[in-house]
């Protein structure tokens, strides 16, 4: 007799939502890139014990129509994506419809939404993946969400989690991210009764720097830019006497989403070359923008990691774009190798 089973609904879930949630700080990422994706200009995050207790997002983005709130914990269910043709071309930060249920599944969730067409909102408690009852509840447009007890059901899970202040540093630094690529979105961050940070909209990128390295690393930042190819490289790079001991100061964004590549820290480190102490590592802002068959963001559920068709050659661009901005900057002859 044969031993192969298909595994029931519920573990197939939750080892999906394994995947997507991680910590307090996975289900921030999820919640504050669906309020971008819904075109919100405001969002507020708070969070209690490092998020371990409660995580709450709410945005003034277009809302959930009461009909679609069921489906939004649907797995697999999704509005920005119709078809397997689109998967290529996605704008929105999400696409897998996959967030919102793996949140569900593992806490219990409290979601309030209104849409400009109607004056009424809805409400919707879901816990354990276990949705309740609709019902009506007043709000502005646009939508709350509160997820409290992460992990109440996978004790396992729970006790894997780091002390609150450990937590509430993913947190912050998920929350550093999302300020970072989003310079107009007016975004606020309360952890516990502290309000951390209050960010007014700017203009640009090197005001949202300033907020979270100080004045003086922002003052040290020189534009880079190049398009090559339809590619468009464009950000910061700091001062070569900013460099930091870690890559912490390092943030790559492709389309407007933070990413973690290797090879793009090293062709930035090789811009570097002879600019540095050793063991130290340069702080840069960069964004690429490139053409959707260029990159593929589908390679992992957080999306944290991408491929890229031809990633030689925008270690190219990088490394030269960087190179050309030292050389014609005044920086170059004032810093000399250390030999
Ligand atoms: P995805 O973002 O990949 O579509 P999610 O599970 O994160 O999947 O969200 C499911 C759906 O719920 C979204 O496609 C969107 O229609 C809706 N949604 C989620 N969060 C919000 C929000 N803050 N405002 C408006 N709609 C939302
Ligand atoms: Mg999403």
């Amino acid at each position: 007799m044969g031993v192969i089973r298909e595994l029931p609904t519920s573990v197939v879930n939750q080892i999906a939502a394994g995947e997507v949630v991680e910590r307090p700080a996975s289900v921030v990422k999820e919640l504050l890139e669906n309020a971008i994706d819904a075109g919100a200009t405001r969002v507020e995050l708070a969070v209690e014990r490092g998020g371990k207790d409660l995580i709450r997002v709410a945005d003034d983005g277009c809302g959930i129509a009461r009909e679609d709130l069921p489906l939004a914990f649907r797995p697999h269910a999704t509005s920005k994506l119709r078809e397997a043709e689109q998967l290529h071309h996605v704008r929105t930060l999400g696409f897998r419809g996959e967030a919102l249920a793996a949140i569900a599944e593992v806490s219990r969730v409290r979601c309030q939404s209104r849409t400009a067409a109607t004056e009424v909102g809805a409400e919707l408690l879901i816990e354990g993946g276990v949705p309740a009852e609709i019902r009506d509840c007043g709000g502005p447009v646009g939508t709350v969400f509160e997820v409290r007890n992460l992990f109440f059901n996978t004790p396992v899970r729970r006790s894997f989690l780091k002390s609150d202040t450990t937590e509430a540093g993913h947190v912050a630094e998920m929350f550093t991210r999302i300020a970072l690529a989003h310079p107009t979105l007016h975004l606020t961050f309360r952890s516990g009764s502290k309000t951390l940070y209050d960010l007014p909209p700017v203009t640009g990128l090197k005001d949202r720097v300033a907020v979270f390295f100080g004045r003086e690393l922002a003052e040290s930042l020189l534009w880079v830019e190049s398009e090559v190819d339809g590619i468009h490289l464009w950000g910061y790079v700091a001062h070569p006497s900013q460099s930091r001991s870690s890559a912490k100061g390092q943030y790559l964004f492709v389309g407007g989403r933070y990413v973690r590549d290797r090879s793009l820290g090293h062709a930035l480190s090789e811009a570097y070359r002879g600019l540095l102490m050793v063991g130290r590592v340069p702080v840069a802002f960069l964004h690429l923008e490139l053409p959707p068959e260029e990159v593929d963001v589908n390679v992992h559920p957080t999306k944290v990691e991408v491929r890229f068709r031809d990633s030689q050659r925008i270690y190219g661009q990088l490394l030269r774009t960087v190179r050309q901005t030292f050389l014609t900057s005044d920086l170059h002859g004032r810093l000399q190798a250390p030999s």
